[in-house]
């Protein structure tokens, strides 16, 4: 398969989860990727492994993706291995439920630091080197259009994602790069499993009209579609994966 041959391609947060599923997606479809982890590097390893075992172009970078410096190294690692990069997914997050009366201002800074900070910091070095036809991809939440209790942290960082995405796609539009992103609704992973508590999580699935939760592959078959020629035409969009929930 080959919708992404002979494109470069950087997945933050790419140890596990969704993140993973993307890598390995973009790699099976001719990419070669680069797969960022923060603290996994066994994690990661094991990604570049299972890329490299099927024929396929992968390292392994560390990088945490709310500091300047270190983002600035992924960057720089993608066109010292590839020589290029032409996709930057935007997938790092960290989310927790809390309750008002919970909210600290470290988990608020923790998390505005990770999923809106590292968004931008991420997209800043890219573009650097992005060309003609390149686009970034961010990976938000439906939480943004939920307005689901105890979530206001997390979902407050999503909307900051949605707004970005948006202002961003205007900003390099001109330059022919593409900014669109994905909302998740819930999707089995070993964040979500961790994050979120399992009643919410059954009350999701019970809304959802397919009635199962979403899993990794499901969201990165809709990144390899926006990393490809197929989403040309697609700059600013928020692409709701839900499995129908509204
Ligand atoms: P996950 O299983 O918790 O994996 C998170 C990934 O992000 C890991 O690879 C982790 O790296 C990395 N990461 C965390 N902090 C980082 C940092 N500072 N710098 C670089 N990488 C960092 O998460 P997931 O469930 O796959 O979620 C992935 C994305 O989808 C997130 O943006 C999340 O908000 C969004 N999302 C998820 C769901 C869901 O239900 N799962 C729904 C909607 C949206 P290490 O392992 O090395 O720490």
């Amino acid at each position: 398969m080959t919708k992404l041959a002979d494109k470069v391609a950087v997945v933050t947060g790419a140890s596990r989860g969704i993140g993973a599923a993307i890598a390995k997606s973009f790699a099976a479809e001719g990419a070669a990727v680069v797969v960022n982890y923060a603290s996994r590097k066994a994690d990661a390893d094991a990604v570049v492994d299972a890329i490299t075992r099927t024929g396929g172009k992968a390292i392994a970078v560390g990088a945490d993706v709310s500091k300047a410096d270190e983002v600035t190294t992924l960057v720089e690692a993608a066109i010292t291995a590839f020589g290029r990069l032409d996709v930057l997914v935007n997938n790092a997050g960290i989310y927790e439920m809390s309750p008002i009366e919970a909210v600290t201002e470290d988990q608020y800074r923790r998390v505005f630091d990770v999923n809106v900070l590292g968004v931008l910091l991420a997209t800043q070095a890219a573009a650097e080197y992005i060309g003609e036809g390149g686009c970034v991809i961010n990976i938000s939440s439906n939480i943004t259009s939920g307005l689901w209790p105890k979530l206001a942290i997390y979902a407050g960082s999503k909307g900051a994602v949605d707004i970005i995405t948006g202002v961003l796609a205007n900003e390099l539009g001109p330059r022919k790069i593409r900014v669109n992103c994905i909302n998740p609704g819930l999707v089995e992973t070993e964040g979500s499993e961790a994050g979120l508590s399992s009643g919410f999580q059954e009350q999701i699935i019970a809304q959802t009209p397919l009635g199962r939760a979403g899993r990794t592959d499901d969201i990165a078959a809709l990144a390899v579609f926006l990393a490809s020629d197929d989403a040309r035409w697609l700059t600013g969009e928020k692409l709701l994966a839900t499995g129908g929930l509204r």
